[in-house]
C-alpha cells in the first residue's frame, strides 16, 4: 500500500518541492490550498480548498484524504505584509494551525489511526536572537506579527504532542530559497531585477535594508529534511539551516557577479521596505539535524545565487519574446 500525505501550502514554494520529493518515494501525494478561482473550473486531483482563516471543511479533507503524514505548510508567510494585515495573518499563519491540530485530534480518536504531522516553524521565531548561531534551545523573541503567530503555532504542536500523545512535530526552517520563491522576497526580487536589468528591461532596484543577515539555503534541500523528522522514531524538534549567515548586500553581489554586473550601480534603498521591526541577524546551528537525521545542505550561497539569477534570465528571456 502506497503512504499517503497531505500536504497543506501545497501551492507554494515548499509544496511544489515537497510534492516532487514524497512523489520520487512512491508516496500518494495529495494538496490543501487556498488560491481558489470560484467559476473557472473543478480543482485539480488529489487538491482540496480549503482558506485556514476559517478551516471549517478540514475534517471532510481528513476523512477523505485519510493520510499517513501531514505537512502543515499553509501561512500568510511575508514578514511585511504581516506587519499591514496583523490579525488575518494570526487567523492563518497561528489559529488555522490550531484547526488542523484539532480536526486531527478528532481524526484520530474516530479513525484509530496514528498519522505524522510536521509543523512549518520558522527562524523568524528567534527574531532579535539572544545568542547566536540559533538551536533547538534557543529562547525565541518574535518580531512580527508573522513571527508571533508561527510561536502560537509550534506551541501548539507540542501541546498536542505532549497532551494527546501526538506525533507532532516542528521543523525549525531557517530562509530557503529557489527559483520558485516568491517574487517579494529580496532573494527572488533580487534575481529577478538581476535578469531584467541584464536584459535591458529595468534600471533600478529598490530595496529595504540590505545588512540584514539571513541563514540561506536552497528550499529543494529543505524538504527532505522535513520528511526526514517524520520518520524517527519519537517526534521531536529540529532546526534545519546551513549554519552560515550572509548579509543582503553578499546576496547582492553573488546574484549581480553571476551575470558580470557590479550591483552598486543598480541598487537605491526605499525606506518603504523597512519594517516596523527588523530581524537583523539569523544563522542556524544544525548539530541536532547533521547528528541525528544526517541530514546536510548540498547548494551552497554562491550555487543558489547563481541557480536563481540562471532560472530568471531564461523566464525573462522568454517574457520579453512574447
Ligand atoms: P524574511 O527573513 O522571512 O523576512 O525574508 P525576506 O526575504 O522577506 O527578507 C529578508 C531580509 O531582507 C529582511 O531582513 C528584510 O528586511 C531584508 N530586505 C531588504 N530589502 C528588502 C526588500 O525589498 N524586500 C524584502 N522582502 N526584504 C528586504
Amino acid at each position: 500500500m502506497k503512504r499517503v500525505a497531505l500536504i497543506t501550502g501545497i501551492n507554494g514554494q515548499d509544496g511544489y518541492y515537497l510534492s516532487r520529493f514524497l512523489k520520487s518515494k512512491d508516496y500518494d501525494v495529495h494538496g490543501i490550498t487556498s488560491c481558489s478561482k470560484p467559476g473557472i473550473g473543478e480543482p485539480p486531483a488529489n487538491c482540496y480548498y480549503c482558506d485556514f482563516a476559517e478551516g471549517s471543511n478540514l475534517n471532510q479533507i481528513l476523512g477523505t484524504v485519510q493520510p499517513d503524514e501531514i505537512y502543515h505548510l499553509a501561512a500568510q508567510s511575508h514578514v511585511r505584509l504581516s506587519f499591514d494585515i496583523p490579525v488575518y495573518t494570526a487567523e492563518v499563519t497561528g489559529v488555522g494551525t490550531l484547526r488542523l491540530l484539532e480536526a486531527l485530534r478528532y481524526y484520530e480518536e474516530q479513525s484509530q489511526k496514528k498519522i505524522r504531522f510536521y509543523q512549518a516553524s520558522s527562524s523568524e521565531m528567534f527574531g532579535k536572537v539572544v545568542e547566536s548561531p540559533q538551536s533547538e534551545t534557543t529562547p525565541f523573541h518574535p518580531r512580527s506579527p508573522y513571527a508571533c503567530a508561527k510561536v502560537f503555532s509550534y506551541w501548539q504542536t507540542i501541546n498536542y504532542r505532549e497532551s494527546y500523545g501526538m506525533y507532532a512535530c516542528n521543523g525549525i526552517l531557517f530562509n530557503h530559497e529557489s527559483p520558485r520563491r516568491g517574487e517579494a522576497f529580496v532573494t527572488r526580487k533580487i534575481t529577478k531585477a538581476v535578469a531584467r536589468i541584464k536584459l535591458g528591461m529595468q534600471d533600478k532596484l529598490y530595496l529595504g535594508n540590505i545588512d540584514a543577515k539571513r541563514d540561506w539555503g536552497f528550499a529543494g534541500d529543505y524538504v527532505e529534511a522535513m520528511w526526514l523528522i517524520l520518520q524517527q522514531d519519537k517526534p521531536d524538534d529540529f532546526v534545519i539551516g546551513t549554519g552560515e549567515t550572509h548579509s543582503v548586500r553578499e546576496f547582492l553581489e553573488a546574484a549581480f557577479g553571476a551575470v558580470d554586473l557590479d550591483w552598486k550601480q543598480y541598487v537605491e534603498i526605499d525606506p518603504q521596505y523597512y519594517r516596523p521591526a527588523e530581524v537583523e541577524l539569523l544563522c542556524a546551528d544544525p548539530t541536532k539535524a547533521r547528528e541525528k537525521l544526517n541530514w546536510e545542505p548540498k547548494v551552497s550561497f554562491e550555487e543558489l545565487a547563481r541557480l536563481m539569477v540562471e532560472a530568471d534570465m531564461k523566464l525573462t528571456q522568454q517574457e520579453k519574446i512574447l
